[in-house]
């Protein structure tokens, strides 16, 4: 048995929630360990959709161009009717970027991909997933967790300040925090799996049958492989074989003829739909997040990307608390993101509904890029604010000419894992010191930066004499006039952003 010297976190799963936490984590300098009882990365394509917000959370990663290569834009829905005809349509739509929206178009990556690009993004910071390694049991105290951990070795006691389970929809971390898990099973099965096949185009999500929950089936291009993901509707009880034989039988009962011969099963899965919430996302010094804390039906393609926004919104939170902000800042993790949650589950619920009656249309919905914390104890708008972008709102980029005449976007300086603060015509006197966390920029006269067309003046509504604060989230956290700047050095106290802040602790991993 081994006692290793305690870490500051240890994340349960190494799925898409716990890689992105384990990759802002690494780069916040914050020592962890990210643990998984799988002997090695998940092969299943599932979580297939990246929506625009989480791409723009991939930019701020560095791995935004990675996932577009690895991904692709979705083929148009091709519907296959009982005569043999066919008809084309776009149920996603393309939208080319704007000025405050730079990524528009949910793009297709296989979740097997995503999650490796990630694990490659970890491996620049000299870290890695544990694979192997089972999370059996923790208990904590005021100041320390502790876990039981299985691996090849036998059990290993793990020391950590936090523990997070990111560790999917059955969660051993909230089942062993007794935690509530409400909602409902909706009464509906699904079968999803990655196979190669003959006798299909690449350039369409085939569907078959389409409404008829009896007999839907459809099959949609993966992108970079030769591999297409079957999605089905099945019945509620019995027994699903999920071999070659088993699924060319079970596609021979739904399409006509010869249409498709199964050659290899990569992957395949047969699994319930439900609806569910944790009832908390912390409970002292562990939290929940993804799958762990909420699961709900695969429509809207929703899954993944929440789960992506929950672990970054928790990391600079984490990060900020270990580093010596106040505790409740920690509880502000799920005021913000349970509500989100909440909300995305009668979403995706609704859909599942649509999508019954064959309706896979989806919308700015589904983008979340209007997701937000406007009523969030962390968003101070100095004076109350009734329109246009309020704290708590997503920061929308911009384009902006640096003072040398040079292009940059908005999103270049907030970039990191840093606050920016932004002043417009303010003296440089006025505002707070820069620091390793905190990044200060002018624009306006004698300013730093400019705005190209007025974006910036008219995304944000900023005169001069405004402060805008932006957090490592991309979401605004105040705003105010130079004539609150004490309120604004008050509100980065609480968020342990001040001059005279710890330096950079340097990755410190086990
Ligand atoms: C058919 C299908 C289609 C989908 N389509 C989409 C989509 O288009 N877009 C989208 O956003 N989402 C989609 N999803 C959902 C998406 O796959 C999940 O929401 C996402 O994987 C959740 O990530 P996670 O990291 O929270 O959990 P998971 O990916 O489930 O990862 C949890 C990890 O924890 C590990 N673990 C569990 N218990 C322990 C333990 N005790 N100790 C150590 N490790 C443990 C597991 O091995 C696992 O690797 C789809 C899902 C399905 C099934």
């Amino acid at each position: 048995m081994e006692d290793r010297d305690s870490i500051e976190v240890l994340i349960c799963g190494a799925g898409a929630a716990g890689l992105i936490l384990a990759v802002d984590l690494a780069r916040r300098g914050v020592s962890f360990r990210l643990i998984d009882k799988l002997a090695g990365p998940f092969a299943g394509s599932r979580g297939k959709g990246i929506q625009p917000r989480t791409q723009e959370v991939f930019e701020d990663l560095g791995i935004i161009d990675r996932i577009a290569a690895a991904g692709s834009h979705y083929p148009p829905l091709r519907d296959h009717h009982d005569d043999g005809g066919s008809t084309d349509s776009q149920n996603i739509v393309i939208a080319p970027p704007s000025a405050g929206e730079p990524y528009r178009t949910p793009l297709m990556v296989p979740q097997y991909r995503t999650e490796a690009v990630l694990r490659e993004r970890l491996a620049e910071f000299d870290a890695a997933p544990d694979y192997g390694r089972e999370l059996q049991a923790f208990a904590q105290d005021a100041d320390m967790v502790t876990a039981q951990v299985a691996g090849p070795d036998g059990i290993e006691t793990i020391r950590c300040r936090y523990l997070v389970g990111g560790d999917g929809g059955r969660s051993f971390v909230r089942q062993a925090l007794q935690l509530g898990f409400s909602g409902m099973t909706l009464g509906v099965r699904a079968m999803v799996a990655d196979l190669v096949l003959d006798g299909l185009t690449r350039d369409a999500w085939h569907r078959f049958n389409e409404g008829d929950m009896a007999r839907q089936i459809s099959f949609c291009p993966l992108p970079h492989s030769d591999l297409f993901q079957l999605q089905a509707p099945i019945p509620i009880d019995g027994e699903t074989d999920l071999s070659v034989a088993g699924l060319q039988a079970f596609i021979d009962a739904r399409l006509p003829g010869d249409t498709v011969t199964v050659r290899n099963v990569l992957w395949a899965s047969a699994y319930g739909m439900n609806a569910r919430l944790a009832d908390h996302y912390r409970v002292g010094r562990v939290l929940l997040m993804g799958d762990a804390a909420h699961v709900h039906p695969p429509t809207g393609g929703q899954g993944l990307n929440t789960s992506v926004q929950d672990a970054y919104n928790l990391g600079w939170k984490l990060a900020a608390v270990l580093a010596g902000a106040p505790d409740a800042l920690l509880d502000t993790y799920e005021e913000e993101r349970r509500p989100i949650a909440a909300a995305m589950l009668g979403m995706t619920t609704d859909l599942l509904e649509k999508a019954k009656q064959g309706d896979m249309r989806r919308g700015r919905d589904v983008h979340q890029l209007d997701l937000g914390y406007p009523g969030s104890s962390l968003s101070l708008d100095l004076p109350d604010r009734q329109e246009g972008v309020r704290s708590g709102d997503r920061a929308p980029d911009a384009l902006l000419h640096g003072a040398g005449g040079q292009p940059l976007r908005l999103f270049d300086l907030f970039r990191g894992p840093h606050w920016t603060l932004i002043a417009r015509s303010v003296d440089a006197a006025s505002l707070p010191p820069a620091s390793p966390s905190l990044h200060v920029y002018r624009t306006g006269a004698d300013g730093e930066f400019h705005d190209h067309e007025d974006q910036l003046a008219a995304a944000y509504g900023l005169v001069d004499g405004a402060l805008l604060l932006v957090r490592p989230d991309g979401y605004i956290g105040a705003r105010a006039t130079v004539a609150d700047s004490d309120r604004i050095a008050d509100y980065l106290k609480t968020v342990q952003v001040s001059g005279a802040e710890l330096e950079p602790r340097g990755m410190q991993r086990e």
